[in-house]
């Protein structure tokens, strides 16, 4: 991982103004000091995002924002009515700001977007130099997407395009308290920590642009895989007679703890506060879950990388996800899915 100790606490290190200057730093034909953003995708995380944005900019500066739900955008300026602006499509978005944040569904959502924004060319219109336009795309989505989309963006000079996905669900959007994971040029990484550093608490760069996705699928692969061992392994041992409880305190000292036995047991009653404490619901949905564990194996198979679970997996997710009494809750729900005691 690279210069991740050098920025993995960006607002410990920048100060206020340095983050300011930062944020300003490239825009050498700039006209005057306020500056102009753009927040496309208003959903359940680009929403409370873009809210902590606005909060933390200086005051004279403009956010475009941009969502196909007419509702989302009008809902969020209502709510910051100060120096917010309705962009009427990507493409003005695009022609207004000179940092671009995108927080879109899946792949198609984000080539559809950056297509319209880059074919034809989209130039800033307010006397900025066109290089120095930045797409941060939070979007968790495959890197080969990511990638066409960055050399659409470079090799037609319109600007410098990272991937910066990101963990902490929809609570760590609305705290601010986010960590993302970024794929930069090295020239762009203090620009966009500063940035991202407004809505979450760390930024962890992980090398050239594709990094932060590839990082984030890995991870979440891992994760979707020991969230159904957890369960397995839970629901064994109980059946067997052993206390959950027991069980769990046993498992978290030894070598299978894992953050679902640690901290998101999928048995009811272990963790409280844990989404199986309350009928999993809230959490990390099995929707999302089951999202992620197909982009990373894709990827992995496009790279001809060999996984021996992915498979089994990749289908279990999807009965879950389908099943009338595990739809639209937290992945711990695989538990009740095996049949789990709760
Ligand atoms: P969401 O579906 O709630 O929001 C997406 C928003 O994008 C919607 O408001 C939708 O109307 C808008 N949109 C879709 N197409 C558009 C277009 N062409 N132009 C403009 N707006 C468009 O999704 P979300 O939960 O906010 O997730 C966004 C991304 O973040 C996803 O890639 C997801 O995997 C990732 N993510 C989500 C979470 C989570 O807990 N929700 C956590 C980490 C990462």
């Amino acid at each position: 991982m690279r210069a991740v100790s050098a920025v993995a606490s960006p607002l410990r290190r920048i100060s206020p103004i340095a983050l300011r200057q930062g944020l300003r730093r490239g825009f050498s034909s700039s006209r005057n000091l306020q500056a102009t953003w753009g927040f496309i995708g208003l959903g359940r995380m680009g929403f409370p995002m873009a809210k902590n944005l606005r909060a933390k900019i200086p005051a004279e500066d403009t956010i475009f924002v941009q969502d196909v739900n007419t509702a989302a955008s009008k809902k969020f300026l209502e709510e910051n009515p100060q120096g917010v602006r309705i962009a009427d499509n990507v493409r003005e978005v695009a022609e207004k700001a000179e940092t671009i944040i995108t927080v879109l569904p899946e792949p198609q959502h984000v080539a559809g977007v950056y297509k319209q924004i880059l074919e034809p060319p989209t130039l800033l219109k307010d006397g900025f130099t066109t290089t120095e336009r930045l797409f941060i795309d939070c979007s968790t989505i495959d890197p080969m997407t990511s990638g066409h989309v960055a050399n659409a963006a470079h090799t037609s000079g319109q600007g410098k395009f990272i991937d910066a996905p990101m963990s902490g669900g929809v609570v760590g959007a609305q705290a601010g308290t986010l960590t993302f994971m970024i794929g930069a040029a090295p020239e762009v990484v203090e620009r966009a920590t500063a940035v991202l550093s407004l809505m979450g608490r760390r930024v962890l760069h992980l090398g050239d642009q594709g990094s932060g996705l590839k990082g984030k699928l890995a991870n979440n692969y891992l994760l979707a895989l020991n969230n159904i061992a957890t369960a397995e392994a839970m629901n064994m041992g109980i059946q067997w007679g052993l206390d959950p409880k027991a069980l769990a305190g046993m498992i978290n000292i030894s070598t299978g703890k894992c953050w679902p036995s640690e901290v998101n047991n999928p048995v009811p009653g272990v963790i409280e506060g844990a989404p199986a404490s309350r009928g999993y619901e809230g959490g990390f949905g099995v929707t999302l879950a089951n999202k992620d564990l197909k982009l990373a194996i894709k990827a992995a198979k496009e790279a001809k990388i060999k996984l021996a679970l992915a498979d089994t997996a990749q289908a279990f997710y999807d009965e879950v996800e389908q099943a009338e009494n595990c739809k639209g809750r937290d992945f711990s729900v695989v538990y009740r899915y095996l049949g789990g005691k709760e």
